[in-house]
């Protein structure tokens, strides 16, 4: 019996080099002439907003700045930048920078309509009123936010990081300007490029995939692997910047509904106590839940393996599949990602808790091996030591 599936993306996407030079339109066709500019202190510091910035000045859009969103972000930077939001009586907001200053847009857009504070909103469909129209510049090729219906925040005094979710929220238009990520330093270009290697992976193995969802992933793998090791090591490649930044999108248009896996469950416990960056943790972790999904999805990863170059004729179906994680191990390596979890101060014995932590997220379902908390405390023991 065939299957139902459904497929909706509600977000625009405007995709070019130079877009971003038309921001004022599209803060016009969203009805705005008076938004605020929400992104962090490296992206304020980069020189990416001056076109943005140009566009609104000759497309007479107001606008202010709240360029202090911290990484991991919290609370605290949705507060602020709301405060910003109503005293200038501003009435879209426009996340630009990496996920963190995408999430903190999302949420500063949720409160400009909603009572109370962002924490009542956590978890998917509990946003009362529709929020301000969102405008998202990705300055990173790594989280797709862009066009994703979760919003992170944090708070760091309880090591607490959670998500908004909800079809509100997904942005009402992306903006995605390749010239904007050439300033991005090849470690952030490393980790966040592996988040959006991470998105395509697990979701194209995913339980939840589908037809579509499942051939944006293998497109989003193909670009990625191709594009990653120059984008990390020659970052004013415009090509292999425009690859990344296109991977990286359609990854999230296909992990949005076909769900993630047990790296990205690994996210969150790792990120909220050990400040590891998101990409950083799903880099270190994947190589190993590959390993341990392999005989789950055999054909998948052998798939995998021969996109990413290996020959596996000859080879029994588990050691071809097993080239994946080689592959994976490789580019990793190559792009200068070589720690494990104890270079990140994770010690043996925490390894319980996150595991434990880390089976609350959604994405145990969707990984395709079925797992238990001692399996996960399993992997996180390989995860410790570097390459
Ligand atoms: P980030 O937004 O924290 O940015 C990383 C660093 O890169 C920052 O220091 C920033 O200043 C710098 N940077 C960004 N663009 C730059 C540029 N053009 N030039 C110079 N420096 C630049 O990192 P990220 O990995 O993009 O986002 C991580 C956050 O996104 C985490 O909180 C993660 O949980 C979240 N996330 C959200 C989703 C979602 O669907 N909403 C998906 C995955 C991850």
């Amino acid at each position: 019996m065939s299957q139902l599936y459904t497929y909706k993306m509600p977000t625009e996407l405007f995709f070019g080099r130079g877009a971003a030079m038309h921001t004022a339109e599209k803060v016009r066709e969203l009805g705005s002439d008076n938004v605020v500019i929400v992104t962090d202190q490296g992206v304020y510091a980069s020189g990416v907003l001056k076109t943005i910035e140009e566009s609104l000045q000759a497309g007479n859009v107001t606008y202010s700045i709240y360029h202090d969103v911290e990484p991991e972000p919290t609370y605290k930077g949705v507060d602020e930048a709301v405060k910003l939001l109503k005293e200038t009586k501003a009435t879209a907001v426009i996340g630009v920078g990496g996920g963190s200053s995408m999430d903190t847009a999302k949420n500063v857009a949720v409160m400009g309509t909603n009572e109370g504070k962002i924490f009542d909103y956590l978890g998917f469909g509990n946003i009362k009123n529709k929020p301000l129209p969102i405008i998202a510049v990705p300055t990173t090729a790594g989280t797709g936010s862009e066009v994703t219906f979760w919003a992170v925040v944090g708070d760091k005094e309880k090591d607490i990081k959670a998500s908004v979710g909800g079809w509100e929220i997904m942005p009402d238009t992306a903006i995605l300007d390749p010239e904007l990520t050439l300033s991005v330093p090849s470690h952030v270009t490393a980790a966040t490029g592996m988040d959006a290697f991470c998105h395509a992976m697990e979701s194209y193995v995913s339980k939840a995939t589908q037809p579509v969802s499942e051939g944006l992933s293998y497109h989003a793998m193909r670009l990625i692997a191709g594009a990653l090791r120059k984008a990390a090591t020659r970052g004013d490649d415009i090509d292999a910047r425009e690859d990344m930044l296109m991977g990286s999108l359609i990854a999230a248009l296909a992990f949005n509904v076909g769900k993630l896996g047990l790296s990205h469950a690994f996210a969150m416990p790792l990120g909220a106590k050990y400040k590891i960056p998101h990409g950083m943790v799903n880099a270190i972790m994947l190589p190993w839940v590959m390993e341990y999904n392999l005989p789950a999805a055999t054909e998948k990863y052998i798939e995998v393996a021969k996109l990413l170059g290996e020959h596996v004729e000859g080879l029994s179906p588990m050691e071809a599949a097993a080239k994946s994680v080689e592959a994976v191990k490789r580019l990793n390596a190559d792009i200068g990602i070589t720690q494990g979890l104890k270079d990140w101060g994770v010690k043996e014995e925490e390894l319980l808790e996150i595991a434990q932590k880390a089976y609350q997220s959604g994405n145990i379902y969707s990984n395709p091996r079925s797992s238990r908390v001692e399996d996960l405390v399993e992997i996180a023991k390989k995860a410790m030591k570097g390459l």
